[in-house]
């Protein structure tokens, strides 16, 4: 099958031709992607630029009509957003005579917004944020990762199907930087919705603070679940094995430090190490895997190599620890290291697989600081059955969301990082306000 670039409401080879992408479980390749030039990704740019004005005049309705036939979901979301206020009594100023002043305060879109995604959800991810900036009257880039960038130019297929005019929906690929770079330093991109490592998004955060282009940077993390001695350690264990689980552990959301009180310490790793030897590793196609393979040859030897490092630094080794005996693909065994310092590379540093690391804590003082005690601020969990403490807890937590108890979401709330893990929010209508720009419009009422 041969996949092709949309630029402008074209459907385009890459100029630098094609590159494979293959699958982790097999290392086959399954198909190639289109190559682009960095000329490619500024004129997707410059296309998306164009087709602004008439995108953004459009009714909300037309545009979540044409949404809601590309995915019923952001059918929700389109509400314009706008505050009236009332009139206010101003006195003279040597600037303009006393009056009753009307205001209101308006939502618009931003212009093109450049989304920039990750290899761990390639098409969600994609999805949350074109669905509100093209609600919100943006027109859109998207570069999706090097690694899985076909099902994201399927889902660009069904938006040009659907019938969105030409240039409002892009799709550049390529196996490299470049593309990226230019779509951010295009004069015509007027907003960076980045997810990815925080390296790349401070990267990108130094190019557009130059043009004053608006960011919205979903980055890295390395969540603490905050386990209490009065937590139902039965509930507890099941969720924090799904860390090893769920995409193999490529998850920023997940909770990859475990900091417990000593009292259920041990009893909550050899739970955790038991269900660990029970997560058959393997070829995600078979039914009863449960651990699938990391994305690329070379990030399985990365997070083998930080696992190593923490083993030499004194770590404990719990379950897993060393590359599992499978000859084909790129896979991790479910790694738990324990009594590693605060201030260990493991500890510090996301692995990005299927690795949690184990600290204790005597009280909740301690444990607050622990939790707090990393660069990254995404999301933490507090698992106690002390509701008052868990929301006393959550509080003092320096992260842009908490779970208490669960690690399920809510898909209305704010999404975002504190910290190193990134600039704004997004989820539910707070994905509008992140891809618009309020403009108040005053007179004399
Ligand atoms: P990455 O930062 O390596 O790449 C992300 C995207 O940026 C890719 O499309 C890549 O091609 C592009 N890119 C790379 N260099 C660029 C540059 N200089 N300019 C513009 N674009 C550039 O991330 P990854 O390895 O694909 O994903 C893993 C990371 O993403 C982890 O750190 C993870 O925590 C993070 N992540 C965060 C969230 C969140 O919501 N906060 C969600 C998923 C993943």
């Amino acid at each position: 099958m041969t996949y092709r670039m949309l630029i402008g409401g074209d459907w385009v080879e890459g100029e630098r031709g094609t590159y494979p992408i293959v699958n982790p479980a097999t290392e086959q390749e399954v198909g190639g992607a289109p190559e682009a030039s960095a000329a490619q990704a500024v004129a997707a740019t410059e296309a998306a630029a164009a087709a602004f004005p008439a995108w953004s005049r459009t009714p909300p309705e037309s545009r979540a009509a044409l949404l809601a036939k590309a995915a019923d979901a952001v059918r929700g979301a389109t509400e314009q957003h706008s505050i009236a206020f009332p009139p206010a009594e101003i006195p003279t100023t040597p600037l303009a005579p006393g009056a009753l002043m009307g205001a209101v305060v308006e939502r618009r879109p931003v212009g093109v917004v450049a989304c920039i995604t990750p290899y761990n959800f390639p098409a969600v991810n994609c999805a949350g944020k074109i669905g509100p900036a093209l609600a919100m009257g943006n027109t859109v880039v998207i570069k999706p990762a090097p690694q899985d960038p076909l099902a994201v130019i399927r889902l660009v297929e069904v938006f040009d199907e659907v019938g969105f005019p030409p240039g409002v929906v892009n799709i550049i690929t390529g196996s490299g930087p470049e593309v990226g770079e230019a779509i951010v330093a295009s004069p015509h991109t007027d907003m960076v919705s980045f997810t990815g490592s925080t390296g790349v998004g401070q990267a990108i955060g130094s190019v557009a603070g130059g043009g004053m282009k608006r960011l919205l940077l979903e980055l890295g993390g390395k969540g603490a679940a905050l386990v209490f001695d009065d937590a139902d350690l039965k509930k507890v264990i099941p969720q924090l094995v799904s860390t090893w689980a769920f995409h193999s552990g490529q998850i920023c959301t997940a909770p990859t430090r475990v900091i417990a009180h000593r009292d259920v310490y041990e009893h909550l790793l050899a739970g955790m190490a038991q269900a660990a030897g029970h997560l058959k590793v393997g070829d995600p196609t078979e039914k009863d895997t449960v651990v699938g393979p990391v994305i690329t040859e070379t990030h399985r030897d990365r997070v083998q190599s930080m696992i190593d490092a923490g083993k030499a630094a004194g770590a404990s080794v719990r379950a897993g620890g060393d590359l599992p005996d499978i000859d084909t693909g790129y896979y991790i065994a479910p790694t738990l290291l324990a009594d590693c310092k605060p201030d260990a590379d493991a500890v510090q540093q996301e692995f990005f697989g299927p690795v949690v690391v184990a600290l204790p804590f005597d009280d909740e003082d301690e444990a607050v600081a622990l939790a707090n005690d990393t660069e990254f601020g995404l999301y933490d969990y507090v698992f106690s059955s002390d509701s008052g403490r868990a929301m006393r807890v959550a509080r003092q937590l320096r992260s842009g969301n908490v779970g208490l108890n669960t690690l399920q979401r809510h898909h209305e709330a704010a999404f975002g990082g504190m910290k190193q893990s990134g600039v704004g929010r997004d989820g539910g209508s707070f994905g509008l306000h992140a891809y618009s720009e309020m403009q108040s419009i005053i007179w004399p009422s």
